[in-house]
């Protein structure tokens, strides 16, 4: 029988609770057997600007989810190592999952540049498009169609918890010494603490 499995592709510098909230959100909503995790080895829109190493964001994606059932990590992106075009990897998971029907999880701030993704014609012929709301982005869901007509068919919208954590204000925060707490899990402030991570601007 065909599952759903929903992909969250993303740096993950560092993996923090609205990514852990919106994967289950995503999950319930889809009745998905699982969310897999997808932490890239560079960031197309952002290359050179990822301030962890990726064997860090990877260990920290894993002990973040590691509690829960639902959900995975894949190390596709990081052992391809270069730019991680979603595309290339949704078909490689297309091949090792191919009963499945995927979805790729998107927050309202990256579907407003879904039109400059890579080949996202092929890439929507692969998968379905999930775009889970954000708060301080409101999607123009119009002017995202009328420059990708051919999505609207393959786009579901998911409320979200919509908590306001950005992985640039924790970056932010860690540096100044502010409270994190409450952003992350506790096991991927340990590793941050552990290895010193965060401590001065764009250093790995
Ligand atoms: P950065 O500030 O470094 O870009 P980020 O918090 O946006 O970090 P990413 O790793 O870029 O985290 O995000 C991966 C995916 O998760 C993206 O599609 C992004 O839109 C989505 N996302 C991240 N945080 C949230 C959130 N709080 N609510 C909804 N979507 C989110
Ligand atoms: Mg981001």
């Amino acid at each position: 029988m065909s599952r759903r499995i929903a992909i969250l592709g993303g740096t993950f510098d560092p993996v923090h609770l609205g990514h852990l909230a919106i994967a289950e959100d995503v999950r319930f909503a889809l009745e998905a057997a699982c969310v897999l995790f997808v932490p890239a080895a560079q960031q197309p829109f952002k290359t050179g600007a990822e301030t962890a190493g990726a064997e860090h964001r990877l260990a920290m994606t894993q002990l973040a989810t590691a509690d829960n059932p639902g959900f995975g990590v894949s190390e596709i992106e990081v052992r391809r190592g270069g730019i991680s075009y979603t595309v290339q990897t949704v078909a490689e998971l297309r091949a090792q999952y191919p009963e499945d029907e995927l979805f790729f999880i998107i927050g309202a701030d990256a579907a407003a540049d879904l039109h400059r993704w890579f080949e996202v014609e092929r890439l929507l012929s692969l998968c379905s498009i999930v775009i889970v709301e954000r708060p301080g982005y409101v999607l123009d869901t119009e002017a995202l169609y009328t420059a990708l007509p051919f999505a609207r068919s393959r786009v579901r919208h998911v409320a979200g918890p919509g908590l306001r954590i950005s992985a640039t204000e924790l970056r932010e925060r860690l540096l100044k010494g502010h409270p994190v707490r409450y952003h992350l899990t506790p096991a991927v402030l340990q590793y941050i603490e552990q290895h010193k991570l965060y401590r001065e601007p764009n250093s790995a």
